[in-house]
C-alpha cells in the first residue's frame, strides 16, 4: 500500500490534538481537518427528533428518519484558515464547541451511517496536498496508509483541566470535576464503540502530553514528520 500525505492525531477528549494540529498545519502550510466538529455538527443537527442515539441499536423508524434527513442535510466544511462548518446554509462554527455538544457527538458517532457520511467527506476533502486530520478513527479506519499516524494522549485528570480552563475562558459555568467526569465517560464510550472504536493505530507514535508544553509536544510531531516526508 502506498503511503498517504496525510498526518494522522488520534486520541482522547482534551489531549491538546486540535491546538497541536492546528499549530503544526500553520508551521507546515498543509491543510488542517477538525472531524470532531463534523460529529459534532450531525449530533446538532439530529438534536430535535425523538431519536435516542445514546442506544446502540435504533429502530427501523429511527433508520428511516436518519435516512430522510441525511438525504436532506447540506453539510459543508471549510478547509480555510477559521474552521467553519455550515449546516443547511447556517454558519454553526461556534454553536458546535457548546459544551452540551459534546456528549451529542459521542453518541451519535457510534452509528454506521454517520460514520460512513463523514468517513467518504473526510477522504475527499484530502486531494494531492499534504494534510493533518484529528479525532479518532483517522489512522485505524480513515486513512490506514497514512505517512504519519501520532497518538496523543494524557491522563484524564490534566484533559479535565484544561478543557475546564477553556469552558471558562469562554464564559461557560462548569464545574471541574463534572468535566472530568464527562471525559472519562466519553473515553469510556469512544474505546468500547462496535465501530471505528478509538485505540491507538499498531504503527502510531505514542506522545504523552501530561507533563509536555504545547511547544514540546509540536517539536515531536515536526521531527517526526521529518523523517517520513
Ligand atoms: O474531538 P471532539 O471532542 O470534538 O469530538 C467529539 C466526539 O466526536 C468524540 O467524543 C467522538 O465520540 C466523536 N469523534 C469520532 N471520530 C472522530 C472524531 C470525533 O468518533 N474522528
Amino acid at each position: 500500500m502506498s503511503k498517504q500525505q496525510v498526518i494522522a492525531v488520534d486520541g482522547p477528549s482534551g489531549s491538546g490534538k486540535s491546538t497541536i494540529s492546528k499549530i503544526v498545519a500553520k508551521n507546515l502550510d498543509i491543510i488542517y481537518i477538525d472531524t470532531g466538529s463534523m460529529f459534532r455538527s450531525l449530533g446538532l443537527y439530529f438534536l430535535n427528533t425523538d431519536i435516542d442515539f445514546s442506544k446502540d441499536e435504533l429502530s427501523s423508524q429511527d433508520h428511516s428518519l436518519m435516512d430522510k434527513m441525511m438525504s436532506d442535510l447540506k453539510f459543508e466544511y471549510g478547509v480555510d484558515e477559521n474552521i467553519l462548518v455550515r449546516v443547511n446554509g447556517e454558519d454553526w462554527t461556534k454553536k458546535i464547541r457548546e459544551h452540551h455538544v459534546s456528549k451529542l457527538a459521542s453518541d451519535i458517532s457510534k452509528h454506521g451511517v454517520i460514520r460512513e457520511y463523514l468517513k467518504k467527506m473526510q477522504r475527499d476533502i484530502v486531494t494531492s496536498r499534504w494534510a493533518i486530520l484529528d479525532g479518532r478513527d483517522i489512522g485505524t479506519v480513515i486513512f490506514p496508509e497514512a505517512a504519519l499516524k501520532i497518538y496523543l494522549t494524557a491522563s484524564a485528570e490534566v484533559r479535565g483541566q484544561r478543557r475546564y480552563d477553556e469552558l471558562i475562558s469562554k464564559g461557560e459555568s462548569v464545574e471541574l470535576a463534572d468535566i472530568v467526569a464527562d471525559i472519562k465517560s466519553r473515553d469510556y464510550q469512544d474505546m468500547n464503540r462496535e465501530i471505528a472504536p478509538l485505540k491507538q493505530a499498531d504503527d502510531a507514535v505514542l506522545v504523552d502530553s501530561s507533563e509536555l508544553t504545547i511547544e514540546q509536544v509540536v517539536d515531536s510531531i515536526m521531527n517526526e514528520y521529518k523523517k517520513v516526508r
